[in-house]
């Protein structure tokens, strides 16, 4: 089958990416043999590929918003043909502390699509047939690929950040997360306050229904009960802070971070202002998003890529080039 395979680690400019012929994947019991018709680009691709995140293995295949059918080793739940998403959590050991106690984002052990074991960037995929999940039939394969990681990771943002139904929530960066989020708080009756770089991302906010936009870290006109914080950045996390009444929560969706600059410990988390990190996702915060997604009619904005174009994706993620979601087709 093609893939596109990472083997040494590098600046993506420099197509760190192969396509090339690899064997298909072998079929192994509790596991789903997925024929990829699409999947999602993610910001944590573009981390793997140019080694932030230290390489797991000689060589990997990305993607973790897998779209596909089954084509072999179907279930009774998931009978062979059904389509299905595969997601960044690729399987927990079940075992462990996090796992025993409902916390199993946090498992000691776990599996990640794209990262650990190969992932969707390839016309073939396996996966745990336990963390595959049904896609409506309203969710088409581009729409669905970018739920399934920035879409799925955006929700669990909102629930880290304890958000209620029509309460004013901050959203700091609009790349592909956000421009999901954003249609769940809209759903919800949240007054929506946008702070990003870039003058078409604002205006997609605005288009999207924000009360508000502004440049990265511009602040608000109001106090916000919530914020989340998307940019890989330290000032944005502090500019966010500086934004919250007291009691407020910001959740900062972000898998690394270049720092946290010093802050003013009296005016900006006195008051009970708290700042939480969201990590990865469970089983229970894919499936509820897929059902409000496919409630509320979700339709992600989608730049497509062929699987040729690996490079040209993960470029164009890097530069902010694109809005909304990147997604290679095959
Ligand atoms: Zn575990
Ligand atoms: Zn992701």
């Amino acid at each position: 089958m093609k893939a596109a395979v990472l083997i040494s680690p590098r600046n993506i400019l420099q197509r760190p990416l192969e396509i090339r012929e690899v064997p298909q994947p072998q079929l192994t019991p509790g596991y789903l043999l997925i024929r990829v018709r699409s999947c999602g680009v993610c910001r944590t691709d573009l981390h793997i590929v140019e080694g932030e995140l230290p390489p797991r293995g000689d060589q990997i295949i990305p993607g973790h918003q897998i779209v596909g059918e089954i084509a072999d080793g179907g279930t009774k739940e998931l009978p062979a043909g059904t389509r299905v998403g595969v997601s960044w959590m690729g399987g927990v050991d079940g075992t462990c502390w996090y796992c025993r106690h409902g916390l199993e984002n946090l498992c000691d052990s776990p599996v990640f699509t794209g990262y650990s074991v190969n992932g969707g960037y390839a016309e073939y995929a396996l996966a745990r047939a336990d963390f595959a999940y049904p896609l409506a039939n309203t969710l088409g394969d581009l729409q669905a690929a970018p739920l399934l990681c920035a879409g799925i990771i955006g929700f669990r943002s909102l629930r880290v950040a304890e958000v209620k139904h029509g309460e004013r929530v901050g959203l700091y960066g609009f790349g592909a997360s956000a421009h999901l989020a954003i249609a769940v708080l809209r759903a919800w009756n949240c007054e929506v306050y946008v702070a990003t770089r870039g003058a078409s991302h604002r205006q997609l906010a605005a288009s999207l229904g924000a009360a508000w936009v502004g440049k990265e870290t511009e602040k608000p006109p109001i106090k916000l009960d919530r914020a989340i914080t998307f940019a890989p950045s330290g000032n944005v996390v502090v500019a966010a802070l500086s934004s919250l009444r007291k009691g407020g929560v910001v959740a900062i969706n972000a898998i690394h971070l270049d720092r946290i600059p010093e802050f003013d410990y009296d005016h900006l988390l006195w008051g009970e202002r708290q700042i939480r990190s969201v990590t990865n996702m469970t089983r229970a915060d894919a499936r509820d998003f897929l059902q409000i997604a496919a409630e509320i009619n979700l339709r992600p904005k989608t730049t497509v890529f062929p699987l040729d174009q690996a490079n040209e994706a993960l470029a164009a993620v890097k530069s902010d080039s694109i809005d909304g979601a990147a997604v290679i087709v095959l």
